[in-house]
C-alpha cells in the first residue's frame, strides 16, 4: 500500500510552528496584520476568505477584511490598494480571486506592494523565485515541497514530472523543484504521448483541472504522486486529477484529495504572513 502524504498533519503542524513565531515576534513587540479584499459575494471566494480569517485568529495575526461589493469600480479598488502599501501597520495584501470581470485582475496585482504580496502573484514575486532571491513563494507550490520534505521524500536529483503549466500552479512548482535540485519536465495540453512523459516520473504533481484524468497507465510503479485538483463530483464527493483507486496500488507516496495539497495553501500563506515580518 502506498504512503498516504497527510496534508491536515502537516498543515496543522506548520500553523502550530507559525503561532510560536508569532507569539515571539509579539515578545519582542512586532505584530502582523494581513489585508483580505474580496470584491462581490462570489460563495467560494467567501468560503476561502472565511478559512483565511480564521487560520489567521489561529496563529496570532490580525486581519483586516475588506468585503466591497460587486459594484466596485477598478480605480476604488486600486486606490485601496495604495492606501494597505502605504500603511505601516499593514504587513501583507491578499485580493481574492477571481475579481468581477469589469476589474483587470493583472493591474490590481501589480499594483500591490511586492514586499506585501503574500500570495507571491506579483511579477516581481515570480521573477525572485526564478532567480533565486529571497520573496514570496506561491502558496500552492510552496505547500507542495513541504509536503515532500516533510514526509521524507528527496528531491535532489530525482526525475520531476509537472502536468499543467498555469501561473499559479505549473509554473512555480518547476521553479521550485528545480530550487530543490529536482531534474523538471513541464507537461502541458499541447505535450505529446503525455503517458511517456509522466512514465518517466520519479516524482509527478498533477495540476490539469481534469477530475481522475491520471490513471495507472500514466504513472512509474514506486513513483510519488502529488495530485493538486480539486473537484466535487455529482455525488457530492470531493476527486482530485488523479485516479486514486487506480493508482494508488502503483505508487510508494501519493496525497489524497481531500486532505493532501488543499489544506498546505492556507499553511503556506501564513508562512508568507509570518515571514513578511522580516521585509
Ligand atoms: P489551469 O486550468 O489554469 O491549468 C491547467 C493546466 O493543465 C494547463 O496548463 C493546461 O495546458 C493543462 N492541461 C489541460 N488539459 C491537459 C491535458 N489533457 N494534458 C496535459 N495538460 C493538460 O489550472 P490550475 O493550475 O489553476 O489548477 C489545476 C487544478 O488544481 C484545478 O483542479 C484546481 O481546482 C486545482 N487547484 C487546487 C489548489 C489547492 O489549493 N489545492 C490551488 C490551485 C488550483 P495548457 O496550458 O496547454 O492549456
Amino acid at each position: 500500500m502506498a504512503f498516504l502524504i497527510d496534508g491536515k498533519k502537516i498543515s496543522a503542524e506548520i500553523k502550530d510552528e507559525l503561532k510560536e513565531q508569532v507569539a515571539a515576534l509579539a515578545a519582542k513587540g512586532t505584530t502582523l496584520t494581513l489585508a483580505v479584499i474580496q470584491v462581490g459575494d462570489d460563495k467560494a471566494s467567501s468560503v476561502y476568505v472565511g478559512n483565511k480569517k480564521k487560520a489567521c485568529e489561529y496563529i496570532g495575526v490580525q486581519s483586516l477584511a475588506y468585503e466591497l461589493p460587486a459594484s466596485t469600480t477598478e480605480e476604488e479598488l486600486l486606490s485601496l490598494v495604495k492606501e494597505l502599501n502605504e500603511r505601516k501597520d499593514v504587513n501583507g495584501i491578499l485580493v481574492q480571486l477571481p475579481l468581477p470581470k469589469h476589474i483587470d485582475e493583472d493591474k490590481v496585482l501589480l499594483a500591490i506592494d511586492p514586499d506585501k504580496d503574500v500570495d507571491g502573484f506579483h511579477p516581481v514575486s515570480v521573477g525572485r523565485l526564478w532567480i533565486g532571491q529571497k520573496g514570496y513563494e506561491s502558496c500552492t507550490p510552496a505547500g507542495i515541497i513541504q509536503l515532500l520534505k516533510r514526509s521524507g521524500i528527496e528531491i535532489a536529483g530525482k526525475e520531476c514530472v509537472i502536468v499543467g503549466r498555469s501561473n499559479i500552479v505549473g509554473k512555480p512548482m518547476a521553479a521550485l523543484l528545480l530550487r530543490e535540485n529536482g531534474t523538471v519536465t513541464v507537461c502541458h495540453s499541447r505535450t505529446k504521448d503525455l503517458a511517456s512523459v509522466t512514465k518517466r516520473a520519479d516524482i509527478l504533481v498533477v495540476a490539469i483541472g481534469k477530475p481522475k484524468f491520471i490513471t495507472a497507465e500514466y504513472v512509474k510503479e514506486g513513483a510519488v504522486v502529488i495530485d493538486v485538483g480539486i473537484h466535487r463530483m455529482e455525488d457530492n464527493k470531493l476527486c482530485g486529477d488523479v485516479d486514486f483507486a487506480d493508482v494508488e496500488p502503483h505508487v510508494s507516496a501519493i496525497t489524497p484529495v481531500p486532505g493532501g495539497v488543499g489544506p498546505m495553501t492556507i499553511a503556506m500563506l501564513m508562512c508568507n504572513v509570518v515571514r513578511s515580518a522580516e521585509q
